[in-house]
């Protein structure tokens, strides 16, 4: 069975579909929750699952300084590892390495750094995340990239941007081909225009089974992040995933959705999960909140999840008072719940054409008693 893409309905530039892979389908457009090390934090297999997500994101960077790939690999790759048999994508690690800043040096082949962990040095190339990724066997591997820091100037962003597309076609060149899984390349060019468009022109020329757009959400703003999509989007070829990588909070989700795109991952629900932010269909609360103490009703009276349906927000509000573990697990599992939630329910618009009055829906419930900030 091949890796490909089904468009099962569309509504304006949205599209639903379904994803086929050697470990199971995907129905997009869909959320991937972030399982950095193996784990998505605070939650186990089983409770992901529970959510409805139905694949998850591994980070190459973490994962080879540790436990490192040969580790993973003898412990029966990433699926059996973290008890995850569905499909997993990994990033190709570019993004962490790129943030490390001083502890990092760019050349024309590569990248070396060290490991914020112990100093130690390691060498990532295009050709060597792409054999970590094999040795991890992700679903879906990720070509290694150079993320152009925000802001930089249009010369700088062209050569960060050609340098990315030469490092994408030798990725392109290293990957092993094998049934059911995919490689990605990653559009990057900043916020200009013209460069996005040579991107998305350089890697669907190269050819790949699924098309990434990285480099946003990184200080730009939405509005700015929705003005790339449209630059990106319309040069990608439709028979292909869109993945675009690490977005976003609920309001992105819903703008990106309606330009297109399929795919994805951000750490938002699982970090805010930890820090007593709940994102609910009435808005984002702090649960630590006094005004929380007493109150006998769920956090959401509109999710299913075991944080709304079995317990008062105050028993919510006292564990995160207390620090008590269960109190990150129970919100990550409501976030996670919840963004699976707008996930399926932005499917079934665009199945029924009606995505544009569920946005405006959605957006009038988040507005109704949220708390800014
Ligand atoms: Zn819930």
């Amino acid at each position: 069975m091949n890796f490909h893409f089904t468009p099962i309905a569309t509504d304006g530039a949205a599209r639903a579909g379904l994803l086929h892979t050697a470990h199971g389908t995907v129905e997009t457009p869909v959320f991937m929750p972030v399982g950095t090390a193996g784990t998505v934090k605070a939650m186990t297999a089983d409770a992901v699952r529970s959510t409805g997500a139905s694949i998850i994101l591994g980070n190459t960077y973490h994962l080879m300084l540790r436990p490192g790939a040969d580790r993973i690999e003898a412990l029966g790759g990433l699926h059996r590892f973290a008890d995850w048999p569905g499909p997993i994508l990994t990033d190709s690690g570019g993004f962490q390495i790129m943030s490390l800043g001083a502890l990092r040096t760019l050349d024309a082949d590569g990248v070396t750094f060290r490991s914020h962990l112990d100093g130690s040095k390691h060498r990532l190339t295009p050709e060597i995340a792409v054999h970590l990724q094999d040795q991890f066997d992700s679903t879906i591997t990720m070509v290694l990239d150079e993320c152009t820091k925000f802001p930089s100037t249009y010369a700088e962003t062209e050569t960060s941007m050609a340098l990315s597309m030469r490092w994408a076609a030798r990725a392109r060149a290293a990957f092993r081909p094998r049934d059911g899984y995919a490689l990605f390349g990653i559009v990057q060019g900043g916020i200009f225009h013209d460069l996005r468009a040579r991107s998305a022109a350089a890697l669907t020329d190269i050819g790949f089974d699924g098309y990434a757009i990285g480099g946003l959400a990184v200080g730009e703003g939405q509005a700015m992040m929705n003005a790339m999509l449209d630059a990106t989007v319309p040069h990608l070829p439709v028979d292909r995933p869109r993945y675009l990588m690490g977005v976003g909070t609920p309001d992105d989700l819903i703008g990106a959705v309606q330009r297109g795109v399929d795919m994805f991952d951000c750490v938002i629900p699982t970090r805010a999960g930890r820090t007593a932010r709940a994102y609910t269909s009435r808005g984002v609360f702090n649960l630590r909140n006094a005004r929380f103490a007493d109150d006998t009703g769920p956090l959401d009276p509109a999710c299913a999840c075991p944080a709304c349906t079995r317990h008062a927000v105050g028993y919510l509000h006292h564990l995160f008072r207390c620090e008590e573990i269960l109190g990150p697990m129970l919100l990550t599992w409501h976030n996670i719940f919840y963004y699976q939630t707008i996930m399926k329910e932005l499917r079934s618009a665009i199945s029924t054409s009606t995505l544009s009055q569920r946005a405006a829906s959605l957006r009038a419930g988040w507005a109704e008693i949220a708390e800014h900030g």
